[in-house]
């Protein structure tokens, strides 16, 4: 067991975070954005950045060659699905997207938007730690985390069409 801070400075003992999430133990921030039979969706509030989503399995693995071809399918349908939201919604015109095999959490996508303000921290694999780290410390505002919240309801609403 670890101990997990959630944003909201609440501490929760899970063995795994993914896990957690997808069973309904952690509710997270928000809410779920999609749910599909085997992939569950939701904004990372860690980074208070509007559309910044990830998108888990269900089961618990970690690599991408153990998913099954139902997951598989599953996997990219919805992943484009939550893309054409984002774009559809929220304008956003470039995301990048991230997952390792070599985390505690279990299989997991991010999905980090691309703004315009992101652009000072340089372009590609090496600006995303620092929007990141920009995002949590500088960002962290009433209004921009209204943003967030706003931009949750809206890609969520749209995932239900
Ligand atoms: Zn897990």
């Amino acid at each position: 067991m670890r101990t997990i801070t959630m944003a909201n400075g609440e501490a929760v003992e899970v063995e795994c975070l993914s896990c957690a999430l997808v069973n309904g133990l952690i509710e997270p921030e928000g809410g779920i954005v999609v749910e599909t039979e085997h992939f569950h969706a939701h904004q990372d509030v860690a980074y208070p950045i509007p559309g910044l989503i990830i998108l888990a399995s269900k089961r618990h693995l970690k690599s991408l060659d153990e998913l099954t071809e139902a997951e598989r399918l599953d996997y990219i349908t919805v992943l484009s699905k939550i893309r054409k939201a984002q774009r559809e919604v929220l304008g956003i015109e470039s995301v990048y997207y991230f997952y390792n095999e070599d985390t505690t959490h279990h299989f997991h996508t991010w999905m980090v938007p691309r703004y315009g303000w992101m652009y000072e921290f340089g372009r590609s694999v090496e600006s995303v730690r620092p929007v990141l780290l920009h995002a949590r410390n500088e960002m962290n505002d009433d209004a921009n985390v209204k943003n967030v919240r706003q931009a949750i309801a809206a890609l969520t609403e749209e995932l239900k069409r």
